[in-house]
């Protein structure tokens, strides 16, 4: 399992300079998809083979007790509450501050290992910038510089130290078609568990721990095994509570990054919430197949739902890639072909994709729609072939790649996809040039 790390510390003190060095690389690729606008807070990061989900808490102002400011102050608090370490940052070239003090006092109260990281110590005495800090209470120091990168890598590796490497387990279950149930509360998710559950049969079950964690069930169909991961908890049948759930932006993360297909629910009688983009952009970052439940398919009118249908497309068109399903959990609709959408979304992901293949549609493609001139350059695209799986990366080879546009990358991409049932996963394509 990934380990979460938040980041807290006043403002200022260069938190996001440190997120941005630790998530940089993944960034680009979601800037692909255009519409998107991508919640900054959340981010992969990964030292070796360490991956870890960094939290960037934004300013933590506990002194304000109204407003954004406050709102800001409570989700630090919950990132903390949620996180498995803490990286408390403050500036080095500043000393302690009250605001300092007020943070660190609460972080003494917190039962999980708390990393102080003293920032923009570049070109300063490290013993003297550190020794200011002792005061805090806190004792496991490191001075860095977010800007110049000094320290970084030995805060992350001692940060990491005490956790399973994710990347072993990972291997340990490719075999089961892991899939996690995503969305507000009360869309429906811990129905749609139950209904899919009462058709299967459940092989072990795993209750949840603290609020940040699902519960993990597997059961197998016409002799495949699944793995649902259950954010809502499982609600036993005839004990419904209902209790409205907080929702937790990082409990979602948490579970996308564990599994291999992403269920995102959404009510049909809703509006695509602020919450809904943040998860698929988390999804996307983190390269992940993606099927759409719309739930609820009940009791609608025909002309309601042509409607929904189109509304739906056009807020998450960057979402072209995945399969919606229109379906009812509670009325047991539309299931059967909700966990066909889900196999096949893990197939897509796994897909091989065959080296001729690849260069004929990619020679047929540039031949239909040649890519534009960029000054004296037109690129030339030679020849491409796969270059990793989950989810499928192309590689294509040639000249002046560079001044390739992004709208004649998702043409290649669309050509890509008229030959090869990708459906369900997205696509990564990189350019190398020999010149
Ligand atoms: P945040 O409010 O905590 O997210 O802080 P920012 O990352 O926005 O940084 C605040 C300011 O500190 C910016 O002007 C950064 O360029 C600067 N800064 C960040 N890290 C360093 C560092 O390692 N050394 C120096 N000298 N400045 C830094
Ligand atoms: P969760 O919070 O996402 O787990 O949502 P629940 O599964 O608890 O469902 C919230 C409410 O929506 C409950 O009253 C359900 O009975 C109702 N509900 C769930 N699925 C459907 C559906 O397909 N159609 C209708 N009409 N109601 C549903």
């Amino acid at each position: 399992m990934k380990p979460i790390i938040a980041l807290v510390g006043r403002p200022n003190v260069g938190k996001s300079t440190l997120f941005n060095r630790l998530t940089r690389s993944k960034d680009a690729l979601v800037a692909d998809y255009a519409g998107l606008t991508r919640d900054r807070h959340y981010g992969d990061g990964r030292i070796g083979h360490k991956p870890y989900i960094l939290v960037d808490t934004g300013g933590f102002e506990p002194l304000i007790d109204s407003g954004v400011m406050y709102q800001m102050a409570r989700q630090s608090e919950q990132a903390i509450y949620e996180a498995d370490a803490v990286i408390f940052m403050v500036d080095g070239r500043n000393g302690v501050t009250p605001q300092d003090r007020l943070i660190a006092n609460k972080l003494r109260m917190v039962d999980k290992p708390v990393y102080v990281a003293i920032n923009k110590v570049e070109g300063v005495d490290k013993i003297i910038a550190v020794s200011d800090f002792y005061e805090l209470g806190l004792d496991k120091m490191y001075p860095i510089s977010a800007s110049h990168g000094d320290g970084i890598h030995k805060l992350i590796d001692d940060v990491l130290r005490g956790f399973k490497n994710a990347a072993e387990e990972e291997n340990a279950n490719a075999d089961r078609i892991t899939f996690a149930v995503i969305g507000r509360p009360n869309v429906g998710k811990s129905t749609l568990v139950n209904t899919i559950l009462g058709e299967e049969r459940v092989i072990a079950f795993d209750e949840a721990g603290t609020t940040r964690d699902s519960i993990y069930i597997d059961f197998e169909r016409n002799d495949e095994k699944f793995t649902i991961i259950d954010t809502a908890g499982i609600r036993r049948k005839g004990k419904v509570t209902e209790k409205l759930e907080k929702f937790s932006v990082l409990k979602a993360i948490k579970a996308i990054s564990e599994a291999h297909v992403v269920v995102m629910v959404l009510d049909a009688h809703l509006d695509i919430a602020e919450q809904d983009a943040t998860i698929v952009g988390y999804a996307l970052e983190a390269g992940k197949s993606v099927v759409v439940a719309i739930n609820k398919w009940d009791h609608l009118k025909e002309d309601e739902r042509q409607r929904i249908k189109d509304d739906v497309k056009t807020k998450l068109h960057f979402l072209d890639f995945a399969k919606y399903n229109y379906i009812s959990a509670l009325y047991k609709k539309g299931i059967n072909e909700l966990i066909d959408s889900i196999r096949g979304a893990y197939h897509a992901a796994f897909l091989k994709l065959s080296t001729p293949k690849l260069s004929r549609i990619l020679s047929e493609a540039v031949n239909r729609q040649p890519p534009a001139y960029k000054g004296n350059f037109r690129p030339k695209l030679r020849y491409a072939h796969q270059g990793g799986s989950n989810p499928p990366l192309i590689i294509i080879h040639g000249n002046s790649l560079h001044t390739i546009q992004k709208a004649y990358t998702k043409y290649l991409e669309r050509s890509f996809r008229k030959v090869f049932d990708l459906t369900g996963t997205p696509l990564r394509i990189e350019y190398k040039n020999s010149d």
